[in-house]
């Protein structure tokens, strides 16, 4: 167990080190610094102003594009390509986070590029003959940031805070966390957008750090932050209770669908109707306008241009009246969100506003009108959660005292699974205590047992961290694989001791360890433990993307050789020699350790086998139901 102090220093943190707060955003993304003179957060771009608009350092585009060669850009050279190379420019890879093919199957049609189904593992995006996990795009644009802030500031970038979204899973931050070690950026805080935008308002901070010099809402007492924020493509509205400098999430609400583009589209849908224009070829004309229309409107009241002869006009009136029925919905939310969080109006002490859809002056108005109160708009909305993981970063650093002193595990703790790979279920830097748990199952049928090996460190694969300890739960009843669920839970207790329980769950079989983790561990380990993660990271990750494609190649040989052998009769002789062909190949591709071309064979033989499986399946369903009464 480590005090957050204690556990910087064996990150062997050097006062002067930079650490740098970044808002990986799904539309767009910000790096931001405490700076050394003013000692207040500032966005790159203003940290060296003599850099023109639109150049290093400003809001990066979360936008990647894969040219010839493998000439991979970030940000707004890539942001060009969206309309004229759509299969290979990737955006909003942010929204796969974490996420598996159901998770996203209903809003594929809006991506322009390929995502592959990876049954229940996280999705890929195919771009060529290449796939990528949304840790690996993730990862493409925190390096651009990196590399960006690493060109402004004149010296080496490795430390960073990055924000996610309050709803993130533990699955989602993660990703998030080796992301940034996949771009070699050691993560040394995951902190939620609505926290780190209270922040940067002062909130929670000790008075000398709030801008104004005062403490609005410091001190012991809890006072409650509504945190609305409305961006590109997302809405999220939180409701933070925050006592003594420590933030809880109280609620979250919103629309992972909802936002500027939306805006965007009522205002097309409306000079297409006016100006009887076919939508289809007109379509970038009209997006750019649209955007350009709405940015303009929120300071003056009229927007008006020509093109071919075609007018597009609107004033503010008839925009406000197109943007109402969506900002109705934001506040539809709103409303949800309180409730959830057992939260009256009056008992909100402040509202803060984020995302650049919120500089709209019908959406301020309405928020006001519906919370009765004025709202905190003076931080860039764009920029504030950057500036409050800058904030943040400058707590880790040591250089603001007094707070947020929690227990931390300095290394995250894990679990062996298939190939080898280390499971992560309590993240390093997890305040303690800490509890965490999640289903496994078994991979053989009348496995009757399951090896649980606890380990600890950062690397990918078990074999190059520290093993803390292993015991087998048995008496599993004998099952077909993957009916058994095996529940495994991490409680590390106030005393840092891990108790690592395992529960079958359809048996009630169960089984307890307690291992103390930080035993015979010094300071001097967990420094060599985190460098080496760094820099084994694209080759660990890469281990695991192979391991990963390889074990789920195998699994569907077997479960297509189990198939094969019982359905035999109801198989077509083409069907059969396909799916024999395809096996083959799928079986050539493992023994040649490519993960491309197993993912490859792997997609290639389910496509093969899904047709027929389906109908065997309906084929077993219909005879079942002969003769039955509903
Ligand atoms: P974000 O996702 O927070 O970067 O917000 C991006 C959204 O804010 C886009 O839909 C922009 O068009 C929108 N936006 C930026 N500036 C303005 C503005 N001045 N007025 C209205 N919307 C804006």
């Amino acid at each position: 167990m480590a005090k957050i102090a204690i556990n910087i220093a064996t990150g062997s943190l050097q006062q002067e080190e930079i650490i740098v707060g970044i808002d990986l955003g799904t539309t767009n993304s910000l790096v931001a610094i405490m700076h050394p003179e003013s000692k207040k957060p500032v966005a790159l771009k203003e940290y060296n102003s003599s850099l023109p608009a639109g150049q290093a350092g400003s809001l990066v585009p979360s936008v990647i594009h894969f040219g010839d060669n493998k000439n991979i850009t970030v940000g707004e050279e890539a942001k060009q390509y969206l309309v004229s190379d759509a299969a290979n420019t990737v955006f909003s890879a942010k929204r796969l986070m974490g996420k598996t093919y159901k998770d996203v199957r209903h809003h594929i049609t809006s991506l322009a590029y390929k995502i592959i189904d990876e049954n229940n593992k996280p999705v890929k995006v195919q771009v060529g003959n290449t796939f990528y996990s949304a840790v690996e795009l993730s990862a493409l644009i925190l390096k651009e940031l990196k590399k960006q802030a690493e060109h402004i500031l004149k010296t080496t970038v490795s430390k960073a805070v990055i924000t996610v979204p309050a709803y993130f899973n533990d699955a989602q931050r993660q990703a998030t966390r080796d992301a940034g070690k996949l771009a070699g950026l050691d993560v040394l805080r995951i902190i939620n957008e609505p926290t780190a935008a209270s922040l940067a308002y002062g909130f929670g901070m000790p008075s000398q750090s709030h801008p104004s010099g005062e403490n609005p809402v410091g001190g012991e007492q809890a006072k409650i932050i509504v945190v609305y924020d409305l961006g590109g493509g997302t809405f999220d509205i939180s409701v933070l209770n925050i006592t003594g400098g420590i933030f809880e999430v109280l609620s979250t609400n919103g629309d992972t669908y909802l936002g500027g583009d939306d805006f965007d589209l009522a205002i097309i849908d409306y000079w297409i109707s006016e100006n009887n224009l076919d939508a289809l070829h007109y379509r970038q004309l009209l997006r750019l306008n649209a955007e350009a229309a709405k940015k303009q409107l929120s300071s003056v009241a009229f927007y008006e241009t020509v093109y071919e002869g075609i007018t597009l006009s609107l004033n503010r009136e008839k925009f406000e009246h197109l943007i109402k029925p969506i900002i109705e919905k934001t506040i539809v939310c709103c409303k949800q969100a309180l409730m959830d969080a057992g939260i009256k109006k009056n008992n909100i002490n402040e509202i803060v506003m984020v995302g650049g859809s919120t500089r709209i002056p019908l959406v301020k108005e309405m928020l006001s009108a519906f919370f009765g109160k004025k709202l905190n708009d003076s931080v860039d909305p764009d920029e504030v959660v950057a500036m409050g993981a800058a904030i943040q970063a400058n707590i880790l650093a040591g250089h603001t005292t007094d707070m947020l002193l929690l227990d931390i595990t300095p290394l995250s703790l894990g679990l062996e699974t298939m190939g080898g790979l280390m499971d992560v279920l309590l993240p390093r830097n997890s305040k303690i205590p800490a509890k965490a748990s999640r289903q496994y199952t078994t991979y053989k049928d009348g496995q009757s047992g399951i090896k649980i090996a606890v380990y600890q460190g950062e690397r990918d694969m078990v074999k190059d961290n520290r093993r803390l300890a292993e015991f087998n739960l048995t008496g599993i009843p004998g099952m077909p694989a993957g009916m058994p669920k095996v529940d495994i839970s991490f409680l590390i207790n106030a005393d840092g001791i891990l108790v690592v329980n395992a529960k079958e769950l359809r048996s009630g079989i169960e089984q307890t360890i307690e291992v103390k983790p930080q035993f015979g561990l010094t300071d001097a380990d967990v420094e060599k433990m985190l460098l080496d993660s760094m820099e084994h990271a694209k080759e660990d990750m890469d281990i695991r993307a192979l391991t990963e494609a390889k074990t789920e190649g195998e699994q569907l040989l077997q479960t297509t050789e189990k198939f094969l052998q019982k359905h035999f009769d109801n198989l077509t002789q083409i069907e059969i020699a396909a799916t024999s062909l395809a096996m083959q190949a799928l079986q050539l591709s493992l023994e040649l350790n490519d993960k491309n071309l197993i993912q490859t064979k792997t997609e290639e033989l389910n496509d093969i086998s899904r047709p027929y499986a389906e109908r065997i399946m309906d084929l077993a369903i219909g005879k079942a139901m002969k003769g039955q009464q509903i």
